[in-house]
């Protein structure tokens, strides 16, 4: 059982925005790993806050999670609303909560010795969103999107910052709330890249950026459900000097099918037939994703009838086989009749082949959906 973010934080479900970012920063710095340095239990801490404080401070997952709780980001295999972050990921909301006292700049920790080796500074994320039809979900996808990046440009030429050296890092006494602090501090003349820029053209930014274009492919898995987040590495804003570039995060839309409901991996179709056709029987096309399926109707079907189309589904996220598409049978009864049909049913009255007379096979509806979800 997953805790309650607005425990993990301690705060309560009307908490304001401001709230829920100074409990968030209380925690951040009562656990952050350099203050309890090989304690797996603060590091715990320090990222449950963090996953809380992700959830927490974004208006829509905020809102997706106090309607359904954690089963709002279930089934996210690794993506999440919240779930699976990393340390870079933590450190990067840092710029947010602690302002330029902590966050370097460009989404790299202003926190030294975290992890090892050195930081290399990283370009900035960028964000989109892709809309997705059910066909699409059901089999995966590859969307070719316009993206505008930052990258290097053309000509710029750097030298070796004098400040740190190179190393993008300067070591500092910090006074900070919790007491002096040594930190390893990203360097404030280089940005953290180690370099400073010597030449660029005239269409480049301060860090020798430049907007371009650039059309990327994005391969979509099948099984993914509104709200999750993709990330393709390398694809966000580069980073200035030797960095590394930062990652577009993709966010998945979905839109309504008009016939097909979905139920986790299973789909749902409602098929209705004449009175006449569930008596003598029939076939019928329906929808199915990747087009229509003819499917055989025995004479004497009864309304409510649900019809099992194995691996007909959405395909498993996990890469486990499909789900299954599900035909709900109902019989439509006439709600006008002319003289001649009207004689016939009140000639059929109380005949014994139209009396009701269910067997063991014709299930309750209430069987029958314990039947679906054992
Ligand atoms: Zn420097």
């Amino acid at each position: 059982m997953k805790e309650d973010y607005y425990e993990i934080l301690g705060v309560g479900k009307s908490a304001s925005a401001a709230e829920i970012k100074k409990a968030y920063r209380k925690m951040a710095l009562k656990y952050h790993p350099d203050k309890n340095p090989g304690d797996s239990k603060a590091e715990d801490m320090f990222k449950k806050a963090a996953e809380a404080y992700e959830v927490l401070s974004n208006a829509d997952k905020k809102a997706r999670y106090d309607q359904f709780g954690h089963a709002a980001f279930d089934g996210s295999g690794g993506f999440g609303g919240g779930g699976g972050m990393n340390m870079d990921d933590i450190f990067s909301q840092f710029g947010d909560i602690f302002g330029g006292a902590f966050g370097g700049s460009g989404g790299f920790s202003g926190f030294g010795g975290f992890g090892g080796g050195q930081r290399r500074a990283k370009g900035s994320n960028l964000r989109i969103r892709v809309k997705l039809t059910l066909e699409e979900v059901a089999n995966g996808v590859e969307k070719k999107v316009k993206v505008r990046r930052k990258l290097q440009a053309d000509g710029v030429t750097y030298n070796t910052c004098s400040t740190c050296g190179g190393s993008g890092q300067v070591t500092k006494i910090t006074n900070t709330i919790l007491g002096r602090m040594q930190t390893a501090a990203t360097c404030s003349a280089c940005g953290g890249s180690g370099q400073v820029i010597n030449k660029k053209p005239s269409d480049a930014d301060a860090q020798g950026l430049k907007v371009v274009e650039e059309t990327v492919s994005i391969k979509i898995p099948a099984g993914v459900e509104e709200g999750m987040q993709l990330k393709v590495p390398g694809k966000g804003n580069d980073a200035p000097g030797n960095g590394i570039a930062g990652d577009l995060l993709v966010a998945i839309e979905t839109e309504d099918h008009s016939t097909l409901k979905r139920e986790g991996d299973n789909l749902h179709y409602d098929l209705y037939i004449s009175i006449s056709e569930a008596v003598l029987g029939t076939s019928k096309e329906i929808d199915a994703v990747g087009g229509k399926v003819r499917i055989k109707l025995e004479s004497g079907i009864q309304s409510g009838k649900i019809l099992r189309l194995r691996g007909k589904g959405i395909s498993s996220i996990n890469g486990y086989g499909s789900g299954d598409l599900l035909v709900h049978v109902n019989v439509w009864t006439p709600k006008e009749l002319n003289k001649e049909q009207k004689e016939f049913f009140e000639r059929m009255q109380g005949n014994e082949n139209f009396e009701p007379k269910p067997e063991k096979s014709d299930k309750s509806f209430f069987e029958k959906v314990k039947d679906m979800f054992s």
